[in-house]
């Protein structure tokens, strides 16, 4: 096994160029397990580890966007600015693992897994966030609802490094909830991202843990922007809040599995989007 360390994005990318099937590794956290268990063997790894520039956060000049590193660790999301900027991203991030799996783990990794229970991803997908892709020679943006195509499979193409996340900034509330088996240390069983532009009097619901890939409840959105002024949001009528829950759990997808059952899964995502947007009016 060869094990290449750029230590520039410029050298990371010109050895993913040059070794397309080569398997990339940032913290590791959902890759070792992997190789841990023998379901991956992989012969040339290429590690991220050292390269400062994706392990960074920027706001853009007009201080609409905020564009993450894909190797900024979740630890960096907890707390200070970005916790300000992204409050659901940093409320997704306090769940993720344990310290430890915190001070390692990233977005590129939740992205590249691209798992239906990827803490990161209800909320990129409520902000209809942006994935940046490059290789030595190319560049793309991708929306995150394009990036994301089925369970643990994205659109990344051989040779490409995901290389930043761009979100932007919006004027109003967005909050993240989950529900696991315990309170820490947990995949989750269900979650649920809300965010309301106060701007744009537009809603984003993104559901998570219950569907081959994270669901956005666009009826739902719709549906609740018919209802309300979401510019001038206050308290909202428990019949219309019952609707909404119940609405929100129509549009999911669970299955059975070891984790739960799909009738928990709805009901469970029923009672997280209700207390979001409960929340939402509240704070
Ligand atoms: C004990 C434990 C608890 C966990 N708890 C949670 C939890 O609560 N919530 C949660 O969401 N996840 C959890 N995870 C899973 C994991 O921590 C996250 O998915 C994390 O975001 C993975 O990031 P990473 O940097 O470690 O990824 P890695 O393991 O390094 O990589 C994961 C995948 O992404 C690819 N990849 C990584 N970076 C890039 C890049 N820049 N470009 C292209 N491909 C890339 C890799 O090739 C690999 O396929 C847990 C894992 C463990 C071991």
């Amino acid at each position: 096994m060869t094990v290449l360390i750029p230590q520039s994005l410029h050298d990371a990318l010109a050895a993913a160029t040059a070794n397309p099937d080569a398997q990339i590794i940032q913290g590791g956290t959902d890759l070792m397990v992997e190789v841990n268990f023998n379901h991956r063997k992989p012969t040339d790894v290429i590690a991220l580890r050292r390269v400062d520039e994706i392990r960074n956060y920027v706001v853009t000049a007009d201080k609409k966007n905020v564009v993450i590193g894909s190797g900024l660790p979740y630890r960096e999301m907890e707390h200070g600015e970005l916790a300000q900027l992204l409050p659901a991203l940093a409320q997704a991030a306090r769940t993720v693992g344990s310290p430890q799996i915190r001070a390692a783990g990233s977005i590129g990794g939740n992205l590249g897994t691209c798992s239906p229970a990827g803490d990161a991803l209800p909320v990129l997908s409520a902000l209809d966030a942006v994935i940046n892709l490059q290789t030595a020679t190319t560049s793309r943006e991708i929306s995150v609802h394009d990036f994301m195509v089925g369970v643990k499979r994205n659109a990344r193409q051989p040779g490409e490094l995901i290389v930043s996340a761009t979100l932007p900034i919006i004027n109003g509330w967005q909050g993240y909830a989950k529900v696991g088996v315990r309170n820490a240390m947990v995949i989750s069983i269900a979650s649920c991202c809300l965010v309301i532009d106060r701007e744009k009097g537009s809603i984003g619901v993104a559901l998570g843990s219950v569907g081959p890939t994270i669901i956005r409840c666009r009826e739902t959105e719709q549906w609740l922007a018919m209802q309300i002024d979401l510019k001038n949001i206050s308290i909202v009528a428990p019949n219309l809040l019952k609707e909404f829950g119940d609405r929100v759990a129509k549009e999911s997808k669970p299955i059975d599995d070891h984790r739960s059952t799909a009738a928990y899964r709805r009901h469970a995502v029923a009672t997280l989007s209700r207390r979001l947007l409960t929340r939402a009016n509240t704070q």
